[in-house]
């Protein structure tokens, strides 16, 4: 079986797992018993992780608060700045809403006089979007913004979608389905010439495009340690220290770890492997020129012995380990389930609960047939050129089949 579905998760490198084993078994204290060489030794490996990711962000280590995933620190971000500028008011008549705000799934309904506003689109990953969903239903004025066809969100509409009572902005770096990078860089200066802050998550590009926090004008950032080679089951949510100040109400409380934004025992080998998987990403340029290389590879293959084949995502924008593609004339479920040999996945793995087509493909204006009749391809560092040939064969024989059998 060959994995190609590494924008679901990856798997964990040798030596991240190496560098994780003594935090379970020897050095298994609590990062936060200061009375004692256990908890001495394991409050050094976190801090020493802190540094490792911050290095690869190019930001101080302070600026690190670890969570258990990216979708506690996409909560985080956006419920902890809502909560923490909104005053509770009254609810008024619902305000008008836009079609995009509707095909998200967001009702018009009624906001609280003085609520605060918050802006997405209708691209982010469910640990957003849904997010928003339950803030409208508290009284908060919502607006998600469309994408265009390959994805994207415009930064004008978002300067345009800005108003007195906007607090927080979210837009992802890179697409987990079709891997289109957003203009994150003009989205940010406009927020900040508005005063507004911008969170993105940026769990897809991480070891995959550079992150340099201090070019990026972004205020609050989620990752995640296993879409890297990490464990699953730690993030962060990284908090930007050197502007004004980030006004965030946690979403726990307990014992005031991390700052007081995210109270719990550190799950210290975890953080290890965060730590550890940041640093193998130092050759993160390398290796992403040559899964572009493979990808491109792919591509051109499965195009030159299939027709009907449509790219979804931006043509160059677009993360170097994505291929999402549409295949006109097959049924999807049909194609997922012919191939046998090849690990990847229709839509985002995180909906497959959900029976429904892709809601990035369907907000690009992907027909319904295609969104479904589409395969994400996400390729690693640990991809190689036979499996890409191999993929290519598999493809083709179960498109070829599935169209002769129509
Ligand atoms: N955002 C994006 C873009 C993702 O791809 C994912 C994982 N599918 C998440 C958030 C959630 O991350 P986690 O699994 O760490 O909760």
């Amino acid at each position: 079986m060959i994995y190609l579905d590494n924008h679901a998760t990856t798997r964990v490198a040798p030596e991240v797992l190496q560098s994780m084993l003594p935090y379970f078994t020897e050095e298994y204290g609590n990062a936060a018993s200061v009375n004692h060489a256990f908890g001495w030794q394991a409050a050094e490996a976190v801090e020493r992780a802190r540094e490792q990711i911050a290095q690869r962000l190019n930001c101080p280590p302070d600026w690190i608060v670890f969570t258990s995933g990216a979708t506690e620190a996409n909560n985080l971000a956006i419920k902890g700045v809502i909560n923490a500028r909104n005053p509770v008011g009254r609810f008024s008549k619902p305000s008008e809403q836009s079609t995009s705000n509707m095909s998200a799934g967001l009702e018009n309904r009624p906001t609280k006089t003085g609520a605060a506003h918050f802006i997405t689109n209708a691209a982010e990953h469910h640990s957003v979007l849904d997010v928003a969903k339950r803030l409208q239903r508290n009284g908060i004025d919502v607006t998600v913004l469309p994408v265009d066809r390959f994805g994207q969100v415009d930064p004008q509409q978002v300067a345009d979608a800005i108003k007195p009572e906007t607090v927080l902005v979210s837009v992802m770096l890179a697409n987990n389905e079709v891997g289109t990078l957003n203009p994150i860089v003009e989205i940010g200066r406009l927020c900040r010439e508005r005063d507004v802050l911008l969170h993105c998550d940026g769990v897809q590009a991480l070891g995959k495009r550079l992150i340099d926090m201090p070019q990026l004008p972004v205020d609050l950032l989620s990752l995640s340690a296993h879409k890297l080679h990490g464990p699953k089951g730690v993030g962060t949510l990284v908090v930007r220290r050197d502007r004004r100040r980030v006004p965030i109400e946690p979403l726990f409380d307990g014992g005031g770890h991390e700052q007081h934004l995210r109270s719990g025992t550190l799950p210290v080998p975890l953080i290890v492997g965060f730590g550890a998987a940041c640093e193998l990403a130092a050759d993160m340029h390398a290796v992403a020129d040559r899964m572009h290389l493979l990808r491109d590879q792919l591509w051109q293959r499965l195009q030159s012995e299939l027709s009907g084949l449509t790219l979804n995502g931006h043509p160059t924008e677009r993360l170097p380990n994505n291929l999402n593609v549409s295949v006109d004339g097959v049924d999807g479920e049909a194609l997922m389930t012919s191939l046998k040999n090849i690990a990847v996945s229709s839509g985002s793995a995180c909906s497959t609960a959900e029976p429904e087509p892709s809601h990035v493909l369907r907000a690009m204006g992907v027909s319904e047939p295609l969104s479904r009749a589409s395969l994400r391809f996400g390729l690693s560092r640990y991809t190689t050129e036979a499996e890409i040939a191999a993929a290519v064969q598999e493809v083709v024989a179960a498109v070829t089949r599935l169209r002769i059998q129509r």
